[in-house]
């Protein structure tokens, strides 16, 4: 069924194509005064100016009376499912230490990793359905969502299976991503490689199988995973079908950009630390660069050099 809006006062932020902006074609916001649009199953069919509308046959017609439309905020990173705020780890940077020996001392991501783990299923999925009835609020209106506080097949999935009673349960598009290369957890902690397998031999064929996750993820970083070990674990989730978003160079840059382009990553996310080499390599790819600046005001460090 086709819907057709017309009589927009501003139709904002609409424009042909489906690429990536880069550098100044980011300056301008398109905007066209006194518009219509029409979609077909949820999908843009065309847009313009009502002086220039075509016939169409049908439609269900809307009249927006002079009112402005514009895209909803897409969310394309969250960690929306967890157990139990951070919040305490405040105390611990205040008493002075970073974010890093925070995690060292088994805090952070380790920290919700256990806490995951001690949560049952329907707990965890009533309060995640409340902070995504909240945000939705906010007018959010499509959003992503990461596995990566289980760190163990079982947690894991867990995470993922509420990310899909979610998706089943909600009109927003909502997209998955397998984040086990989040951290490494602590009974791995002398054999990351075992670790590793775990991931690609015994979570991402269950995964797969019942069709937990459009995305994969990995956090490289120095004392989490390195680009040879980003590279393994997102070549073995691309025989299944997932697309890489890779979290990459918030503390370091060790080589993640390069990793996550050469497996043709739709995203790399957060950014704050940038070499000369990784602005050339990111300028020349179709890859998304996502920034966090919530993250960065969070825990307090350097915001990533968006203008550049
Ligand atoms: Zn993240």
């Amino acid at each position: 069924m086709k819907k057709l809006f017309i009589n927009i006062g501003q139709l904002v932020q609409v424009r042909p194509g489906n690429k990536p902006l880069r550098g100044k074609t980011m300056n301008k916001l398109p905007v066209i005064k006194n518009a219509y649009l029409i979609t077909e199953n949820h999908k843009i069919l065309d847009f313009g100016k009502m002086s220039d509308m075509p016939v169409f046959n049908h439609k269900e017609v809307i009249d927006l009376q002079g009112k402005l439309m514009m895209p909803a905020w897409i969310d394309s990173h969250t960690h929306l499912v967890f157990a139990a705020s951070r919040a305490g780890e405040f105390v611990d940077k205040i008493n002075g230490l970073s974010y890093e020996e925070i995690a060292l001392r088994g805090g952070g991501i380790l920290n919700s990793a256990k806490k995951i783990n001690n949560i049952d299923f329907d707990t965890l999925y009533r309060q995640s359905a409340r902070l995504l009835t909240e945000i939705i609020s906010y007018g959010t209106g499509a959003i992503e969502i990461k596995s990566g506080y289980g760190l163990n097949t079982e947690g894991e999935l867990k995470m993922l299976r509420i990310i899909k009673k979610l998706k089943k349960n909600y009109k927003l598009p909502i997209k998955s991503t397998f984040l086990g290369a989040h951290a490494v957890p602590s009974e791995y902690k002398n054999d990351k490689k075992a670790y590793i397998e775990l991931i690609i031999n015994d979570m991402l064929p269950v995964i797969a199988q019942e069709k937990l996750a459009d995305y994969i993820d990995v956090f490289c970083e120095k004392n989490y995973f390195t680009p040879e070990e980003t590279n393994l674990i997102l070549q073995a989730g691309a025989r299944y079908g997932l697309k890489p978003k890779v979290h990459v160079n918030q503390f370091n840059s060790i080589g993640g950009i390069e990793a996550a382009l050469n497996n043709k990553a739709v995203s790399v996310d957060h950014l704050e630390v940038m070499t000369e080499n990784d602005y050339e390599l990111l300028s020349c790819s179709d890859t998304i660069a996502t920034v966090l600046p919530g993250c960065s005001f969070f825990i307090n460090i350097p915001y990533a050099p968006v203008k550049k």
